[in-house]
């Protein structure tokens, strides 16, 4: 017998030890070959004064078994508590946020019979590293960073999902017609890794058309790879339109240690009743199940689950008007039905040659060649014309071996040759590049900044223009 694998088990609030019960039930019967090691998060924790609900063991149990099982946690009514997922979430490195969303229709009523797709979200990047500032009385600005690496692992794993979830296609989200940089960058990675995996077919969309589709025909989709923002959004339709928010499970990866929960929350109008669904907890389990390299299992249990369902036994929040079981009953009928497979609902299928460690980027770590092209100095000013900024700007310009090449507001190009009806608002870059056979200097630039503070204009701050091996790496301004 294959020795058993230890794995963290919060048993969470409300509903959370029920539910937890019946899931590792089904789990040990099915033969899963797990050691759980049980831990204390959430409520009675962070009511203890400790604001982040998890104490130093819990921290350690996770950190030696790298998987922790959660069930939902009650997070105490007023300010100061830390949600404990996004917590263990950043503390922890876990980038890719994996949600099933699965439609079991006849069993469960759905406008989309044939739904089964699953989310692969970047869970770390984007417009959610919550870097903001106020910059003027008028303008606010959130800084939406994308990294190479972090595109290269959010996309890999969509892939080796797909591998190892038996899945067909990989479609990736992308608004690259106007983010030409940040998206352009995950979509160039999405191009790059596909080419490594020519047994699955890769498409993508624009992420407006994209939604719209995923929301109309979502049974075009199989694995959809995303950016943060995107894969927030679509992970909400999906599972809505799915209609079994109750039913599903997620998963929170990152490259050492992975979180498995519902994605519901902790019920606690039904908490001690017995009749929770574990669904959505067992979900998380097989998930689970096939990350820690034990498919059969997985498997096994799924398929069980879905007879369940099929043979009409149902918990209450499901039923619809029909005989109800309890948490304990339904978990015992999947017990009884391990082994067998649906025949109305779609049999699923787990690979059986799962690699236990995803691997690393294989591709050479290149470091391309930079260069400085000037600058983009933002400057507050809600007083002086357009022609009288620009005199100011050229002016220092001159004396710092400068050229002021144009100037935009809110993106939209306004000197030279702008348009008298553009909307202004009190926030302008001002984009300088050096003059004719100057090369540019930090040096210089700082210099520029002098200039311009003795013009008294009132920079906010600057963004250095580089090209990558001779390749313009910013933006042009609308109009260009
Ligand atoms: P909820 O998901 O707990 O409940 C919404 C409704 O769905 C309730 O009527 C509930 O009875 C029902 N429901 C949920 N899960 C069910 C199940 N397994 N079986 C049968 N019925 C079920 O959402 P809520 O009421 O907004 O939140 C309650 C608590 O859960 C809050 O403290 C919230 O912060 C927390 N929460 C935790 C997580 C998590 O730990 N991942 C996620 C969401 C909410």
């Amino acid at each position: 017998m294959a020795e058993k694998r230890p794995i963290t088990v919060a048993t969470g609030d409300g509903i959370g030890p029920e539910i937890m019960e019946a899931t590792l039930n089904i789990l040990e019967q099915a033969g899963a070959e797990i050691e759980p090691e049980f831990i204390d998060v959430g409520e009675k924790v962070y009511l203890t004064g400790n604001s982040t609900g998890i104490p130093q063991e819990a921290w350690d149990s996770l950190r030696r078994t790298k998987v922790l099982l959660k069930a939902p946690i009650t997070t105490p009514q007023g300010g100061g508590y830390k949600s404990l997922n996004v917590t263990i979430r950043t503390a922890m490195g876990l980038y890719a946020n994996v949600r099933p969303c699965v439609s079991y229709h006849p069993v469960v009523e759905n406008k989309h019979p044939d739904m089964d797709l699953v989310i692969v979200r970047e869970n770390e990047e984007d417009l959610y590293s919550g870097i903001e500032h106020q910059q003027t009385p008028d303008v606010v600005q959130s800084l939406k960073l994308i990294s190479r690496p972090g595109s290269e692992r959010i996309i890999r794993h969509a892939f080796e999902y797909a591998r190892k979830n038996n899945r067909k296609k990989v479609t990736c989200l992308v608004k690259d017609n106007i983010m030409k940089l940040s998206d352009g960058l995950f979509h160039q990675v999405f191009k790059e890794i596909s080419a490594e995996y020519p047994d699955i077919e890769a498409n993508s969309y624009i992420v407006d058309i994209g939604m719209a589709r995923l929301a109309d025909s979502p049974e075009e989709f199989d694995v959809i790879v995303t950016l943060n923002l995107y894969g927030d959004i679509a992970s909400d339709i999906a599972a809505q339109i799915a209609g079994s928010v109750g039913l599903a499970g997620s998963a929170n990866i990152g490259d050492q240690i992975a979180m498995f929960e519902a994605i519901h929350g902790s019920a606690p109008d039904i908490a001690g009743k017995g009749i929770a669904n574990p669904s959505g907890l067992l979900h998380g389990a097989i998930m689970m199940l096939v990350h820690i390299g034990q498919p059969e299992a997985a498997e096994k249990i799924h398929n069980a689950w879905l007879k369940t369902i099929e043979d009409g036994v149902l918990t209450g929040d499901i039923a619809k008007g029909k005989d109800a079981v309890g948490t304990k009953e339904f978990a015992n009928a999947v017990v009884d039905r391990l082994g067998q497979s649906p025949s109305v609902l779609a049999p699923v299928v787990y690979s059986k040659e799962v690699e236990e460690k995803q691997e690393e980027t294989t591709r050479p770590n290149y470091v391309p060649e930079r260069e400085l092209d000037g600058t983009d100095v933002f400057l507050f000013n809600n007083t002086l014309t357009i022609d009288e900024i620009a005199e100011k700007l050229t002016r220092a310009a001159e004396a710092s071996h400068h050229e002021f090449v144009m100037m935009t507001n809110r993106g939209v190009k306004v000197y030279p040759n702008g348009f008298s009806e553009t909307f202004l608002s009190d926030h302008w870059r001002c984009r300088f590049q050096p003059s004719e056979g100057k090369t540019e200097t930090q040096g210089m630039i700082r210099e520029l900044l002098t200039q311009i503070e003795s013009e008294e204009l009132d920079w906010i701050k600057i963004e250095n223009l580089y090209r990558f091996d001779g390749k313009i790496a910013y933006s042009l301004a609308q109009g260009q």
